[in-house]
């Protein structure tokens, strides 16, 4: 089949990229290069099945060939990146997302959009399941990120409901891995980060505050099912096992003997206090869950970050807007 991939040099598109291009399929992949790197994708670019086209999403957009499936995961992902670029954040949600369900229609492909968890907002309910509404401040920092979401599974939804379109919706919860920029200001580089320079890790907060982890296999395993299934309407896809920012600091300081010593600062506004999502639904349809422990993801990320300090793709955003 022929995939179009939007944000196909990012973190989570270039892992889909790989595996597809392992399970034999063809693919044009869309970046604009904002946040995603070149370098997570110059091993593709010579195969013949890989096709990089640098392109913003939110300018029309025309690809000539056959297209069997769209998916789009174009999006400033980390709160360090959206709130340096909020405009950008709302775009890609909004007109990129149009843009990418406009080529399915035409193509008469099938479409995929990876939203998130972030649609629950600061959640009044615990763990998070596909039914809940959310708790999401319109007009707060992060709003740019979590409307734009919103928006997009609505639009979604829309062209799902009057074009009889094809469609899925991902709610994708904290995900890590390989090919994260280090810098990008999320927890799991910015602790690998820290601890490799023998600085202190900076817990936000008390640290009480919750998320899970889930590594980016397991994420793309979760996609690529979802993308098959004729499921219209949302699916978490994450790991359930929750721990705090505390705990998951003090289980980073244990891999480097403890040494790193821990700095609080401020909680940065409308961070989400709990996140836990309920995987019964994708349990149930895709016959998902998480494979990969903790700590098997923590050794194959640290590794990947010692590896890779020098050549690491580093985030064009600075940690200002925290
Ligand atoms: N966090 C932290 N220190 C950091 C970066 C993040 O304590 O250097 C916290 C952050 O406040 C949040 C959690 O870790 O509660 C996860 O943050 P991240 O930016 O990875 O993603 P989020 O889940 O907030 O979208």
């Amino acid at each position: 089949m022929r995939y179009v991939i939007s944000g196909a040099a990012g973190f989570i598109g270039s892992h889909v990229c790989d595996r597809l291009i392992e399970k034999g399929h063809e693919m044009i992949a869309l970046d604009n290069l904002i946040t995603g790197h070149r370098s997570n994708i110059e091993h593709l670019l010579s195969n013949s099945r890989f096709r990089f086209i640098e392109c913003n999403v939110c300018a029309p957009l025309d690809i000539p060939d056959s297209v069997d499936r769209v998916f789009h995961l174009a999006s400033l992902a980390s709160p360090v990146e959206y709130l340096q670029h909020p405009i950008e954040t709302l775009e890609s949600g909004s007109t990129g997302t149009r843009n990418m369900l406009d080529l399915a229609v035409r193509k008469n492909a099938r479409f995929l959009l990876t939203s998130t968890s972030e649609c629950y907002g600061d959640p009044l309910e615990h763990p998070q399941s596909e039914t809940y509404w959310g708790n999401v401040n319109p007009v707060g920092l992060r709003s740019c990120y979590d409307e734009s979401k919103r928006y997009a599974e609505a639009l979604v939804m829309a062209y799902h409901r009057v074009h009889n379109l094809r469609t899925n919706i991902a709610r994708i919860f904290n995900t890590y891995g390989p090919r994260m920029a280090l810098n990008d200001g999320r927890v799991v580089p910015a602790f690998i980060d820290q601890s490799l320079k023998g600085a202190n890790l900076t817990v936000f907060g008390d640290g009480s505050q919750t998320r899970s982890f889930c590594f980016v296999s397991d994420l793309v395993r979760g996609l690529l099912l979802l993308s098959e299934s004729d499921e219209a309407y949302p699916v978490n896809l994450g790991n359930p096992v929750e721990m705090s920012i505390l705990e998951f600091a003090n289980e980073i300081r244990a891999r480097f003997h403890n040494s790193i010593g821990i700095e609080f600062k401020p909680l940065p506004s409308d961070d989400p206090k709990l996140r836990r999502p309920d995987i019964a639904k994708a349990k149930r349809l895709l016959g998902w869950e998480p494979e990969v422990s903790l700590p098997e993801g923590l050794t194959i990320t640290i590794d990947y970050f010692r590896r890779n300090q020098d050549a690491q793709p580093v985030a064009s955003v600075s940690e200002s807007t925290r």
